[in-house]
């Protein structure tokens, strides 16, 4: 029998790599216009770097991380998600000394044990940003702005903004003492997850889908209601600043993130078109992680896309590649003069193909279709001598004589 992939990894087949091409293109001419620079990290770390992080009762740390003994008996786990890493490098290689203000982007696969599902997978991939080193609300907007600059960019106006503050170290526990408070009559309402939530991570009881969860979380306290002074004024900014570019956005007063370290800020882009799967990207403010995994107190926001719901979201969109020029022959004799013909063409960065087995001139006529070459070009015997054929445009079929050489063709093609 033959080998199939692993559940929930897939592969990306040649007939949508175009898509992804363009998605990827998109956010790095986006990204570096707004002066973020790749940072490339492993896919690999020490497991104690995420339950350090992300921390030890979030569903990621709980259920989700592809954990591992290597043959050294460490213990490593493939990344569930981007920020980790990216601030271990930061710290490790003191990026900060130079420049506290750092801006970064990184993508790459991510790995989490879910249940496979449309949008949800077990290998995925993120796009991510991160500015450090910024305390002012004028971060969190440029980021939030990137973001939405980028989804117009990729030609999608659907996904929505919506913003919410998960307040500080200071605000967040009267928070967290009022919910409690709150979901303590309801327990018995509450899907076993949520059960376990209550008492190891209650703000994530908000965020579950469960219909049953959904219902009884209904009139909650609000986080926005339990904010210090200096979270109330920081989440007043962010939104000023929104305002003044005209950002549409919408206040989500439920959104918590599944990850421990956010602060104040958190944001998700979010669809309808895409079932329970409905957040595209998310992120926020993570004002103590680094300092959490060793390095100076200094504050970072950021954001990660999944790559495959974005990809949902385009749809079949046509991003494939078309060859400008089919170059069919009429018999073996003309095949190395369309060979030569073929890389001059290629040389001068004209996108060429041609026939490899000596096929009939139908079924040659045929993959010009199939490949939506834009011009065709047939060699026979009349051609190889005169030097000179006529270039058909496949679209309405024009015909267009001249000289068979690079240069003449490439005045057609342009
Ligand atoms: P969800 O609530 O859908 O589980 P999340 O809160 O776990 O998302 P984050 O950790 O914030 O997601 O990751 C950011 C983005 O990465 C998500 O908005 C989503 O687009 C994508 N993502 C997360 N997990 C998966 C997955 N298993 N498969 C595909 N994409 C994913
Ligand atoms: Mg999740």
């Amino acid at each position: 029998m033959a080998i199939t992939a692993i559940k929930g990894f897939n592969d990306i087949l040649p007939t949508e790599s175009g898509r992804w091409q363009h998605i990827e293109q998109t956010a790095r001419r986006v990204f570096e216009l707004n002066g973020f620079s790749e940072i490339r990290v492993p896919v690999m770390e020490k497991t104690e770097l995420f339950s350090r992080s992300i921390g030890d009762a979030t569903d990621i740390v709980e259920k989700e991380m592809y954990t591992f003994i290597d043959k050294g008996e460490n213990s490593i786990t493939l990344r569930p998600e981007g920020t980790a890493g990216v601030m271990r490098a930061f710290i490790e290689h003191k990026l900060y000394a130079q420049d506290p203000v750092a801006k970064l982007y990184y993508l790459g696969p991510m790995f989490r044990y879910e249940r496979p599902q449309k949008g949800r997978y077990r290998q995925f991939h993120q796009i991510g940003a991160e500015i450090t080193g910024v305390h002012d609300p004028l971060a969190d907007a440029q980021v939030l702005n990137m973001l939405v600059q980028f989804f117009r960019a990729t030609g999608l106006d659907e996904p929505q903004l919506q913003i919410n503050s998960l307040g500080c170290p200071e605000c967040r526990p009267g928070y967290r003492a009022a919910l409690v408070g709150f979901l303590e009559s309801r327990l018995d309402q509450l899907c076993e997850d949520c059960k376990r939530r209550f008492s190891t991570n209650p703000l994530r009881v908000l965020d579950c889908k469960v219909p049953g969860c959904v219902e009884a979380t209904i009139g909650a306290p609000s986080v926005l209601d339990h904010l210090c002074g200096g979270c109330q004024d920081h989440f007043t900014g962010v939104q000023g600043y929104l305002d003044s570019t005209a950002t549409p956005y919408s206040i989500n007063p439920r959104m918590v993130r599944g990850l421990d370290y956010y602060t104040r800020t958190t944001f998700e882009m979010v669809t309808g078109l895409l079932g329970s799967q409905s957040a595209v990207a998310a992120g926020g403010r993570y004002d103590g992680l680094i300092s959490q995994l060793g390095g100076p107190a200094i504050p970072g926001i950021g954001f990660a896309m999944g790559l495959e719901r974005v990809a949902l979201l385009l749809g079949a969109q046509e991003f494939s590649i078309r060859p400008d020029l089919f170059i069919a022959t009429l018999g073996a004799g003309e095949r190395s003069f369309a060979f030569r013909l073929m890389h001059d063409l290629l040389r001068a960065g004209i996108r060429v193909e041609m026939d490899y087995d000596g096929k009939s001139l139908k079924s040659q006529m045929r993959r010009a279709d199939k490949l939506k070459a834009r011009y065709s070009l047939v060699i026979g015997e009349n051609e190889v001598n005169s030097g000179t054929g006529a270039m058909k445009r496949m679209e309405d079929g024009t015909q267009t004589e001249l000289p068979l050489r690079a240069e003449d063709i490439m005045r057609v093609l342009s």
